[in-house]
Parts: structure tokens; sequence; C-alpha cells
């Protein structure tokens, strides 16, 4: 049940944004957690700082027209919302793929600003990207789009006001086209501007990998709390793209035993554990699909179309893939089967009704905001690195991103405990990320 006092603000972000439903279901989370908070300091809900937090500082849509290989001209439509500019400039991935509208950038930079709070480190929130969907366009008609797209969002960008990176259908080659257009027009060579970049020309050492092995090191902390850690666990990891498949290196690594994976066309069981190598080989150099994988595999893999890889039994599940893609009734087979611990590496990847059912049955649950600040903490990393003009080992950036994951944990368990509600990551993380964006807002004034 909302609290009274936040009833009001939830119904005006209802009214003024309809029809966008992924925002609403964010805001709504975030406000559920809030209520212990303003009970005990009722000067977070003073000068509408609330209602402030829940309205996107600038929301800006245009028109990204582009020629595919044969002459067609495209027409698409391209979205930055640059959501809360109170701990540093802007910041968050650009998202390509046929969904996109208005209400997902919108969840996603107000889920930014939390999480990118929750890094502790100098940055704000935005979100951006298109309706554009990369699948089976050639190398050319990605770049000719990348540029179209970014000969309008320049101007709207700068190390010091809105810095990008990658998020589903954008990765190293979409960040290197949009930032050799951005480096044309602007005719400076500000690295800084966009993060995600090649290790060649102002990227960081592990940013790659970051957000999968983040959220693993999360739930890594998470299961020590009960002298548990990923040694000899069955996991499951939806997805098989950038956060997804570094999931499945870290949990590996730390002994952890990855049986099935997924793209949007089904999913993939491997008992012996997912072949990294040729699951890389197919997503990253072939682009290819998950029923390749099994095809590789000959016998040793089943490939399911259309499935639910939550029918998959299994210790640990990292969701990876995209928003509310494990619902209720997904949560209810995994708690059967035995699920321990659940770490989002996706954003908001499990329905209100899945996360209440873990928090019900005691799962260990990472939500997205806390658990993949990984990414975005070394994108933070690399913007230092360009700063200082300098760039730094794997071992020493890998040791940064494990200490940042190693923080948040421990700070949204405090929360948790601070307000009453224990184990609850969920409240600690909404509660954690409100109170330094609420702090720096107040400071600031009402702007
Ligand atoms: P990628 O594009 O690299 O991979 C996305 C994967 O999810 C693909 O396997 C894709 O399958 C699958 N997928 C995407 N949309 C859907 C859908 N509607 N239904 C089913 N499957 C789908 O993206 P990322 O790995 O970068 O991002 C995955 C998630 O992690 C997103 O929620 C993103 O916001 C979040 N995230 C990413 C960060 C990053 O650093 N990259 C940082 C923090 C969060 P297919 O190829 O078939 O579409």
């Amino acid at each position: 049940m909302l609290d009274e006092k936040l009833q009001p603000i939830f119904a005006d972000v209802l009214r003024r944004n309809p029809g966008e439903e992924e925002f609403h279901q964010a805001v709504r989370e975030v406000l559920d957690s809030l209520g212990a908070v303003i009970a005990k300091h009722p000067h977070y809900a003073e000068n509408a700082l609330i209602e402030r937090i829940c309205e996107p500082e600038r929301q800006i849509i245009f028109r990204v027209p582009w020629v595919d290989d044969h002459g067609k001209v495209h027409i698409n439509r391209g979205f930055r919302v640059q959501f809360n500019s109170a701990l540093g400039p802007y910041k968050g991935g650009l998202r390509f793929h046929p969904t996109v509208y208005l209400g997902t950038i919108k969840f996603l930079g107000f889920e930014q600003t939390f999480k990118n709070a929750l890094t502790g480190m100098p940055i704000g929130g935005g979100k951006g990207g298109s309706d554009f969907d990369p699948k089976g366009r050639s190398d050319a008609e990605i770049m000719r789009f990348c540029q179209s797209f970014m000969t309008e969002l320049y101007r709207h960008l700068g190390e010091y006001t809105d810095v990008p990176a990658g998020d589903i259908g954008v990765g190293g080659r979409e960040i290197g086209y949009m930032f050799g257009q951005y480096k044309r027009i602007t005719n400076r060579y500000e690295s800084g501007v966009l993060t995600g970049k090649g290790l060649a020309w102002g990227g960081s050492q592990v940013r790659t990998e970051a957000t999968g092995y983040g959220a693993t090191y999360f739930v890594e902390r998470m299961l020590q709390t009960r002298k548990q850690g990923f040694d000899g666990k069955k996991v499951i990891v939806s997805g098989a793209g950038n956060v997804a498949i570094y999931t499945i290196e870290k949990v590996t690594e730390l002994g952890g035993r990855v049986i099935a994976c997924s793209d949007s066309s089904g999913y993939v069981v491997d008992e012996a554990g997912i072949d990294l190598a040729l699951l890389k080989e197919i997503k990253e150099q072939r682009r290819g699909r998950i029923a390749d994988y099994a095809k590789a595999r000959g016998n040793a893999a089943k490939f399911v179309p259309e499935g639910r890889i939550w029918d998959v039994p299994a210790e640990v599940a990292m969701p990876s893939a995209t928003q509310n893609e494990l619902n209720g009734q997904d949560a209810r087979t995994l708690v059967k089967n035995g699920l321990i611990a659940i770490g989002e590496g996706a954003n908001m990847p499990s329905t209100p009704e899945a996360v209440q059912t873990f928090l019900k049955a005691g799962v260990l649950f990472a939500p997205g905001k806390a658990a993949n600040a990984g990414g975005v903490a070394t994108s933070a990393l690399e913007m230092q690195q360009n700063a200082s003009r300098d760039s730094w080992t794997f071992e020493a950036t890998e040791e940064r991103l494990a200490t940042i994951m190693h923080n948040i944990h421990d700070r949204c368990a405090e929360m948790a405990d601070t307000y009453g509600s224990p184990g609850n990551y969920v409240l600690g993380a909404n509660v954690a990320g409100f109170i330094r964006v609420a702090e720096a807002m107040r400071a600031l004034g009402i702007v």
C-alpha cells in the first residue's frame, strides 16, 4: 500500500504520462519504498522534491532519416531523456530496439538516476535510443543510421553535459560510428562524451565486461551473507548479449555452472555448462541466433523455441535480457524448483508480482538498479581516465569495479536494516539512491 502522502504524487505521474506503463511501474516501485523515509525525514517531501524527481529535466524527440543499401529512405524516431543532473552530467545508455518509445526511455532514465547515485560517483541520470531495429542490417546501414542519429543528438551532449553509452542493440561498433560523427561535426576529440569506446581510442579496460561481472559480484556478496558462494551451483542467465555473456563468464570463473541462456527466439540448455567461446563466436562475431549454439553442440545441448527459460531448475537466476521478462508464474516456478538467489542484470526484468513472490519466499533478490550498476560505474571510470588522459590496467580497473559493487551491496543492506526491512535489497537500493539524489537537489535549490 502506497503511503498516503505519496498517493497524490503517483496519481499525478499517471495523469501526466498516459500510456507509459513501464515508467509508471518504475516510479511506483521507488515510491513504494519511500513511505518509511518521509515518515522519518519529512523534509524530503518538502518543496515538491519527490514530484521534481519524477519529472525529467528535459525530453528530446527527433527524426532520424537514413538510407538503406537499396536506396530506400527510412524514418526512425530518436530519443534522449535527460532525467536528473543533481549529481553530475546526465549519464546512461542508448537503446536501439523496435519496441522503444518515450515510455521505455523514461523508465530507464528514472531507474538510471538512482542507480548512478548508488555508485557514489558524480553522475546524473539519462537515457536515450531509437525504435530502429538493427537486426539483419548491414554494417554500412548501421553506420549511416548511427551518423544520422548523432547528427541531431550531438547538440545535446558534451563531457560536462550528457554522456551516453550502450544498451540493447548498441555495442562497441555503434559507439564507434557515433563517436566518429560527433568528432567530425564538433571538430573536437572529446573522448569523455561517450563511454563504451574501443580500447584503442579512449575506452576503458573492463567496460565491456563490467555489467555482467558487476552483477555477479553483487550476487556473490549476497550469497556470502548466507555463508554460500557460486561454487557448484546451477545458474541460468537469460539473454545472450553483452550483459549475459559476461555474467556467464564471471559466474563460471567463480565455480558456478551456467546451464541455460537465451535470446528472443528461445533458449538453450547445456547441462555441461555453456561453452562460452562458442557463444561469443556466434553472438559477438557472427551475430547469429541462439539456435546456432545448439546446432553446433550437437546432442550436448537442446534448443527450446519460444520457451520460458525460467522453467529450467536452477539455484541462481540472472535475468539479463529485457524488462518484464520474468513474470509471477515464472517466479513461482523458480521458487518451487529451489531458487536461492536472483540477480537482475537487465533493467526491471521482474514484474512487480515476481518481485513480491521472491521477497515473500525469502529468496535473495538483487534489483537491477543495484546489481547492474557496474556498467555505469565503469563508464564513470572511463570518464575519469579520459579526463586525466590516462589508462589503467585490467586488474586495477576490475578491482575498482569489485569494490564499488561490494560497497553498493553493503549500502543497500544497511539501508534495508535502517528502514525496517532487513534483507530487502529493493527497499535498500531505492532508499539509498533516493537519499543521495534528494540531498543534492535540496542543496541546489528549486531548479
Ligand atoms: P544486448 O543487445 O547486448 O543483448 C540483449 C539480449 O537480450 C539479446 O540476447 C536479445 O535477444 C535479448 N532481448 C532483447 N530484447 C528482448 C525482448 N524484447 N525479448 C526477449 N529477448 C530480448 O543488450 P545488453 O546485454 O547490453 O542489455 C541487456 C539488459 O541489460 C537490458 O535490460 C539493459 O538495459 C541492461 N543493462 C545493460 C547495461 C550495459 O552495460 N550494456 C548496463 C546496465 C543494464 P535478441 O538478439 O534476439 O533480440
